[in-house]
């Protein structure tokens, strides 16, 4: 599996990256949304740790860019914004998942293997003969 962190706080990235490597997943991680919406134009993620603040292009927009020609990449948004509407509105623009700042690194890794459990399964609906 292969996973994308984006997150400008560079200590809470190296955090987040170094947990899921421990899950044995291939991490890659950036620092601000232009360089996200450059590595996600040229490379395949199973799943996308995403910040919303971020400073270059905000992470909605990395998100919406994202979804106008990838429906299948997860995305678990990771963000301090906790208002119900911001919730609404990620979810709505094609997020799979949002999980609010402050977090636990526990739910955090039980969120990523769930969502990847679930893109595992329906990878196997869509490919076994019925
Ligand atoms: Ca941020």
């Amino acid at each position: 599996m292969h996973l994308l962190v984006i997150e400008d706080e560079r200590a809470l990235c190296e955090t987040i990256v170094r947990s899921l490597r421990r899950l044995a997943y291939s991490v890659d991680c950036c620092y601000d949304g232009q360089s996200a919406a450059e590595m996600l134009a040229v490379e395949r993620f199973d799943l996308v740790v995403l910040d919303l603040n971020l400073p270059g292009e905000d992470g909605m927009t990395v998100l919406r860019t994202l979804r106008e020609r990838d429906r299948d990449t997860r995305v678990l948004i990771l963000s301090a914004r906790c208002e119900v509407a911001d919730k609404v509105a990620g979810l709505d623009a094609g997020a799979n998942d949002y999980l609010t700042k402050p977090f636990n690194i526990l739910e955090l890794k039980a969120r990523v293997r769930a969502l990847l459990r679930r893109a595992a399964a329906q990878w196997w609906m869509l490919n076994t003969p019925s």
